[in-house]
């Protein structure tokens, strides 16, 4: 694992020529290739990437480049049958077998599998472990077996299904056929049932870094959450992205008002009809809106790429939601955009949620909600924290991906003084009231309830009113977040700590924020992703897709995904061997898209006058 990087990533041998022909990259992430290699080596082996990391292609290249067929259990139908047309778009001959098909199409599978013209068979735990299925595996040359979402046979995991349990009689059931697992779940725990429950024998564990360096991480407070999220949306015209709200009431209403705004947005909740969901969930996959608002119910299952931007309208429940849900930003590793607005109400509807949830889960899940609280009012690498959270570490000194390292927050002057001033109140409140009554008597507001409880009169009446309010909420949540100051009961009643009294004392100063004013969202490093691409071709070359990908009843990155296109935007191939060149055209893409793609670049240019095959810095 300790291989310099440009060996880690040069694609060798047989391998190396499958993933150009069948996928046309040319490179491999990291631990692809050690994880291709157990697989090539028959050697059992649990796999752990974090999403878009590109777990999928670690069995689907070795399946190609074995003899025999390999059987990849997957947890959902709907996952099954993207994934095999977006293998057969690519010319790898795969099927499916599930409820879905008809006796005659099953019939069919089974006897394309006995004639080895089938390489990669998808089905579901249940229908695998069956007596007839594994018979029939027994019959014929499999290469491997590979189980995707592994995690769903432990039950710590987030997603436990109990029909992942009874995969543990694949290792007896096919003796000699090496099993490999497949995960994005970090916990130790969960790697653990994983290896005991699918009876794995002394695997190779291959643990990928858990950054994801293509995502830029914001974490503001939800003042003006519509125009927060208009914003976002502003930044990505006409690209897809996602907005998770905590209640379904939230869902409806932002969906409704992003659609007011002119926004291309629909929503997804589990409390509205199955077609409703399934048709917006199918048309946002296709590109024919932009916008998903949705609760967490929207998730599991959907493989788009090319999702550039993830809005958290409220707090998630912990990190590790946070971390799955912002990763379904950026898959294809190009730059994307994750924003996180919390208000102080998050955590307080939350903890009554777990309150009256599963008593033996309150507990745990009370501990990853401060964590998730901590996460938020942190003034610190959101990278860092999120690797760090996981038990790696972080070599960066600056992330140039989020927004502390890309300076957009500014520290706020005197943070001491402003902290005492905070803590006296709320000392003077008798520690009885909760956040937003602190911050009014601060900022010296004219409120009712201010002059009803005689507020008015403590000395600390107005004392920070040169201060926005809503600085003063930030910075009270801050002291929270940095353990000066405690929330208690249902509602949130402020309470100071012994490290808070450390700052009444001048021991210790904590950090508060002064948001800058109207920063410029800066760019990351990441974006030098569009460097020479040509903005109007790659909006026409999208425009082309979507008609393509509308004609094969598919979503459209089946056609190409964005880092392909921006790749032709780029490089303007017009012939055959220049289009070969690019990035994600493999032999069966450029048979089937590649005359109608040259025929679009080539008029574009010579329309718009701009140069073609363009070869330096295409990479
Ligand atoms: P995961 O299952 O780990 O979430 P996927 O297998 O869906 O990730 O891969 C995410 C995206 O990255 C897909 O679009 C995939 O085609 C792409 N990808 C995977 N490996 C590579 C690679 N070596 N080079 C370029 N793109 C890749």
């Amino acid at each position: 694992m300790d291989r310099p990087a440009e060996i880690a990533n040069a694609p060798h041998g047989r391998l190396g020529e499958v993933l150009e022909e069948y996928w046309g990259y040319d490179s491999f992430r990291p631990l692809q290739a050690e994880a291709m290699d157990c697989v090539l080596a028959g050697r059992d082996s649990l796999v752990v990437l974090p999403t878009g990391g590109g777990k999928s292609l670690c069995y689907q290249a070795p399946a190609l480049a074995m003899p025999g067929v390999a059987i990849i259990v997957s947890p959902l139908i709907s996952l099954m049958k993207d994934q095999v047309d977006a293998l057969r778009a690519n010319g790898a001959p795969a099927a499916f077998i599930n409820s879905s098909l008809s006796p005659d199409e099953r019939r069919k599978v089974t006897s394309l599998v006995r004639s080895g013209e089938v390489k990669l068979l998808y089905a579901a735990p249940e229908r695998i472990v069956r007596d007839q299925t594994l018979q029939f595996l027994s019959s014929v040359d499999v290469s491997f077996v590979a189980i995707d979402e592994a995690h769903c046979v432990s039950t710590w995991g987030h997603d436990f299904r109990p029909e992942y349990t009874e995969l543990g009689r694949l290792k007896q059931a096919l003796p000699g056929v090496a099993i490999h697992a497949y995960t994005a779940t970090a916990a130790d725990r969960v790697q653990q049932d994983i290896i005991s429950g699918l009876s794995l024998q002394t695997p190779e564990l291959l643990i990928g870094s858990f950054d994801r360096p293509n995502l830029v991480y914001r974490v503001r407070r939800g003042t003006r959450k519509l125009e927060q999220i208009e914003q976002v949306i502003a930044r990505h015209p006409g690209e897809s992205g996602i907005v998770y709200c905590i209640s379904r009431n939230e869902v409806e209403r932002v969906a409704g008002q992003l659609k007011e705004a002119g926004i291309r947005a629909a929503p997804y909740h589990a409390g509205m009809a199955d077609t409703a969901r399934a048709r917006n969930q199918e048309a946002f996959l296709t590109d024919h809106i932009e916008v998903i608002v949705a609760t967490v119910a929207f998730g599991m299952g959907i493989d788009k790429p090319n999702v550039r931007f993830v809005v958290h309208a409220g707090m998630p429940k912990s990190l590790e939601a946070y971390v799955q849900e912002s990763g379904r930003a950026g898959r294809d590793g190009l730059e994307a955009e994750c924003l996180l607005l919390y208000s102080g109400k998050d955590p307080v509807l939350w903890r009554r949620m777990i309150e009256e949830g599963e008593p033996a889960a309150r507990e745990g899940a009370l501990r990853s909600l401060d964590e998730m609280q901590t996460f938020s009012s942190a003034v610190a690498c959101r990278h860092r924290a999120i690797v760090e959270y996981f038990g790696q570490s972080f070599e960066k000194e600056n992330c140039a991906a989020c927004d502390c390292c890309l300076g957009e927050l500014k520290l706020a002057a005197e943070p001491l003084v402003n902290a005492q001033k905070i803590l006296s109140c709320v000392a003077r409140l008798d520690q009885r009231f909760g956040a937003g009554h602190t911050a009014k008597v601060l900022a010296g507001s004219k409120d009712q309830n201010v002059a009803k409880f005689n507020h008015t009169e403590l000395s600390t009446y107005g004392i920070l009113r040169h201060e926005h309010g809503t600085t003063i909420r930030d910075w009270i949540e801050q002291l929270v977040g940095q353990g000066h100051l405690e929330k208690v009961g249902e509602y949130g009643v402020l309470q100071i700590t012994a490290a808070g009294r450390q700052v009444l004392r001048g021991e210790t100063t904590p950090v508060l924020l002064a948001p800058a004013k109207r920063v410029k969202e800066s760019r990351s490093a990441a974006e030098d992703n569009w460097e020479g691409v040509d903005r109007g071709l790659f909006d026409a070359l999208r425009e082309l897709r979507s008609e393509l990908a509308a004609e094969r009843s598919v979503p459209a990155y089946i056609v190409f995904g964005d880092t392909a296109l921006r790749d032709m935007a780029r490089r303007r191939p017009t012939t055959t061997e220049a289009f070969a060149e690019v990035r994600g055209v493999g032999a069966a893409k450029l048979r089937d898209f590649g005359k109608v793609f040259l025929e679009a670049i080539t008029q574009y240019c010579t329309t718009m006058g701009i140069a073609t095959d363009v070869v330096e810095g295409g990479q």
